[in-house]
Formats: C-alpha cells, sequence, structure tokens
C-alpha cells in the first residue's frame, strides 16, 4: 500500500517547505491540502459559509481535485487547472479558514484526500492529515513556532513572491486564523497522539528538514 507520511501544525511554521523536501527526498508527490481548501473558498467566494448545506453539498460534488509530479514539482489542480500563487493571499486564508468549520466541506475533501492517498505515496501537509484523513499514516509529523515567528515567515514567503505584506496585520491575521481552526467543532487542528512534535522556532529550514528525515527512517 501506498506511504503516507503526514505534516500537520498552524499557519505560516513552515510545513510546505519542508514537505515538498521530504517528499523530493522520497521521490513522492506533495499534497498541499491547504491549497485544497484556498482553492475552493475562493472559487466559492466570500458568502460562502452563509450558503445552504445542500447547495454547497452538490457544488462541491462537482470539483475535481487532481495530482501530478514528485516533491516541489508536484501540480494540484481543480477541475483541469492548476491552483496557483492566486491562493496564498491571507485573504483567501481566512475565507479558507471560514469554510473549513464546515461539515459538509470537511467531508467532501476528506474523501478526495483519502482517495489520492489510495492512488500515490504522499507527503501530506494540512492541519487533519494525521488526525482525521490518514489516521494510520506510516509517519506522523506535527510542527509548531512561536507566532512571531510564524508571522515572520509569512511574510518573508509573501514578500518573496512579490505580494505586498504587512507585518503586524500579518500577525494579527495569524492569530484569528489560528483561534479559528483551534477551536472548531469539527477536525480542530492538534497534534495526533502518535504524532512526532517539531518545534521550529530557532530551527533553519535544513535543520527542520533533517529532523523529519530522522524521523522517517526511524
Ligand atoms: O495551510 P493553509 O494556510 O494553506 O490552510 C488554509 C486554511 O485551510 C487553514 O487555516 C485551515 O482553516 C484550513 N485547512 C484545514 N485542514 C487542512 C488544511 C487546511 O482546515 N487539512
Amino acid at each position: 500500500s501506498p506511504l503516507i507520511v503526514t505534516i500537520d501544525g498552524p499557519a505560516g511554521v513552515g510545513k510546505s517547505t519542508v514537505a515538498k523536501r521530504l517528499a523530493r527526498a522520497l521521490s513522492i508527490p506533495y499534497l498541499d491540502t491547504g491549497a485544497m481548501f484556498r482553492a475552493i473558498a475562493r472559487r466559492l467566494g466570500q458568502g460562502a459559509w452563509e450558503r445552504g448545506e445542500a447547495e454547497l453539498a452538490s457544488v462541491l460534488a462537482g470539483m475535481v481535485f487532481s495530482l501530478s509530479g514528485i516533491g516541489e514539482d508536484s501540480v494540484l489542480t481543480l477541475d483541469g487547472a492548476p491552483i496557483g500563487d492566486e491562493v496564498r493571499t491571507e485573504q483567501v486564508g481566512m475565507w479558507a479558514s471560514n469554510i473549513a468549520t464546515l461539515p459538509v466541506v470537511r467531508a467532501s475533501l476528506k474523501t478526495a484526500q483519502q482517495a489520492l492517498g489510495e492512488r500515490f505515496s504522499l507527503v501530506a501537509e494540512g492541519r487533519d492529515m494525521g488526525t482525521v484523513v490518514f489516521p494510520a499514516a506510516h509517519r506522523k509529523f506535527f510542527l509548531d513556532a512561536t507566532p512571531d515567528e510564524r508571522a515572520r515567515r509569512r511574510f518573508r514567503q509573501l514578500t518573496d513572491m512579490g505580494q505586498p505584506a504587512d507585518l503586524d496585520e500579518l500577525r494579527d491575521q495569524i492569530a484569528r486564523r489560528d483561534h479559528q481552526d483551534r477551536n472548531r467543532a469539527e477536525a480542530p487542528l492538534r497534534p495526533a497522539p502518535d504524532a512526532v512534535i517539531v518545534d521550529t522556532t530557532s530551527l533553519t529550514i535544513d535543520e527542520a528538514f533533517a529532523a523529519l528525515v530522522r524521523g522517517v527512517r526511524a
């Protein structure tokens, strides 16, 4: 059966960077589940969570995700179109966090994520990969870092993409999103009981990556 490694943790902790590198090292695809929530949120628009559950369910049932490529070259598509940097704003991140509280959205994405995990070995990154979606994963990691450090990392990530960013505003947005992700009823953000917890606050990317490689080999 496919090899599944899960990486969960709060916003801005550097999950994507190390997840892509780990997937490359293992020669398997990387699944960015945050991008799935973001793409759906962007597609549905700002008022999505006020729509009826039945309407949302029928819209979601028509959406098709696919995955190809390895490591940082992995390409995730929604209805045939690659999900790109257009979903990487904090605005879309907040919409994603809002719709991520809805059971109908989580159920639909869980089905799509598990279907990908049956076809491919994966490094799966998100909030509930180890707790809900892939409870039998071979290895589970939970990355953490202080809120200040995470805001700084997200700031660098956005400015590297050429997007405008304000550090104080980012700190507020990340705090609000984390609060919502940790306190929702459905699949709240928390480490799986069998996850290896890695505090990356004072680690470089290379050091965080090395900790994951050690964890996979252990
Ligand atoms: O990881 P990223 O910041 O792209 O995720 C955007 C939002 O999607 C998160 O704040 C969270 O609310 C939601 N999400 C989730 N479960 C996942 C991945 C993301 O609820 N597995």
